[in-house]
């Protein structure tokens, strides 16, 4: 079905008196005159416009600056500004933030004074209206994350494993089909960093396999999960999470085939490379937590989970999901896709959903590589203990890509590997380019 231009979702939806958001006009996602549009009838009706959302709080964000205004005098939504263009993907991260900001301030039950009172610009003159215009914009709110992560879903379908599913859907997705379309949702933030992961990794091995870093698992629903793992609850499942690995013929290019060097150690080097990139990017730079008990704001940096897996790496920003406060305020702010359990993954007592210890580490921070292996020292090349980085339960090692550099030159050099021609001088060079340590995270 195509999509319903801005001309079409005008004429079919009244500004003033709104279908509800489920039934507004399906839209291309990267239609910034319809996103306008959408977030203007359900979310802020002010579109920005004014500094007061109520008699008494300020307001503390602005409408994104890439975003066209509805203009009620022509009818029509005004021209894309022409700076601050991102790509699509942190334009609809920032929407996100947008509809993430509303959804505090309707959270907030306004005093109604004198029988009126605004929030958002919109007029709320009863409690029963409040509520009304409350739940169609917790319900627009859905509608928008479930667009935007299906569409960054999307954008990682090319670098799915062809050797994981082959002949069946997406390992992106889920496994699941809604109207003959596979169902898969990925946080933006998580395609992003594989995009800047990948364009580092395509700068070193690029030359080899396809190339990529290749994608084993991504979304998975409730359904699925339980079929491809033990365990209950995961971020794949809030569309929080992917596990990946460099190609195949990377990995099976080391000898020792049988002792899975070359897996693990691609393992420990991207869940380095991973964290490299969010720390190296200006996007990734910090988020600001609230409610942490604290009287100030905190500031995280935006750094992925990351757990080193005996047969993959897994990389996660569940916690940023949980960074957005106490179970309630979650339950106003972020979509019902995010949070697919009945109970809180931090509660020790939520009952017979309580996570594995791994789990709840996996939502509250992005901790600290524990171990990194950083230098490599040549007389224990044969006999490396992955215990040591994937130091289990908890996964968190890494490999940085110097040690890496220093490994391969050693086993091209020194101990007559020849890694099937593939792997070779030119990338410990380009290895020792890349910046050789990441900082401590706290
Ligand atoms: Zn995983």
């Amino acid at each position: 079905m195509a999509y319903a231009s801005i001309d079409q979702i005008i004429s079919q939806v009244d500004a003033g008196n709104p279908c509800s958001p489920d039934q507004f006009p399906d839209f291309d996602p990267e239609d910034l005159k319809a996103w306008a549009y959408f977030m203007h009838v359900y979310l802020d009706f002010s579109q920005g416009v004014g500094w007061f959302v109520s008699w008494n709080k300020r307001r503390e964000m602005e409408w994104p600056a890439f975003l066209p205004r509805y203009n009620e005098g022509s009818g029509r939504v005004d021209d894309l500004p022409l700076l601050g263009r991102l790509s699509h993907l942190e334009e609809l991260r920032k929407i996100l933030d947008y509809v993430s900001y509303c959804m505090g301030v309707w959270r907030i039950k306004p005093v109604i004074i004198l029988g009126v009172t605004k929030v958002l610009g919109f007029s709320i003159d009863t409690e029963a209206i409040y509520e009304a215009c409350f739940q169609r914009a917790k319900d627009a709110r859905d509608v928008a994350w479930e667009k935007v992560m299906s569409y960054s879903a999307r954008r990682l379908y090319p670098h799915a494993d062809p050797w994981e599913r082959p002949g069946g859907p997406n390992v992106v997705a889920s496994g699941d089909q809604k109207d003959g379309e596979d169902v898969a949702f990925i946080l933006p933030d998580i395609t992003l960093l594989y995009l800047e992961a990948n364009r580092e990794w395509q700068q070193v091995f690029g030359d080899i396999g396809s190339g990529n870093i290749e994608i084993q698992s991504g979304y998975r629903t409730q359904n699925w999960q339980r079929r491809v793992s033990r365990a209950r609850q995961s971020a794949h499942v809030a569309g929080a999470a992917i596990d990946v690995l460099p190609p195949r013929d990377f990995y099976q290019a080391f000898p020792f085939r049988e002792r899975n060097y070359g897996q693990r150690i691609s393992i420990g080097y991207l869940c380095w490379l991973f964290r490299r990139a969010a720390q190296n990017s200006p996007y990734f730079r910090e988020i600001v937590v609230l409610n942490r008990g604290q009287p100030n704001e905190t500031r995280v940096p935006r750094m992925p989970k990351t757990l080193c897996e005996p047969g993959t790496a897994h990389i996660s920003f569940g916690w940023l999901l949980h960074a957005v406060g106490s179970r309630d305020v979650r339950q106003d702010v972020l979509p019902s896709v995010t949070r697919p359990y009945p109970v809180d993954a931090n509660d020790p007592d939520a009952g017979t959903d309580v996570p594995t210890s791994r789990t709840r580490g996996e939502f509250q921070g992005p901790g600290r590589l524990d171990h990194l292996w950083d230098v490599f020292n040549p007389t224990q090349y044969a006999t490396l203990n992955f215990g040591a980085i994937s130091n289990q339960p908890d996964y968190s090692g890494g490999i940085s890509a110097q040690w890496l550099a220093d490994f391969i030159n050693e086993a091209l050099n020194n101990r007559g590997w020849d890694f099937g021609r593939l792997i070779r001088q030119h990338h410990v060079d380009r290895l020792t380019n890349q910046d050789a340590r990441i900082g401590q995270i706290d």
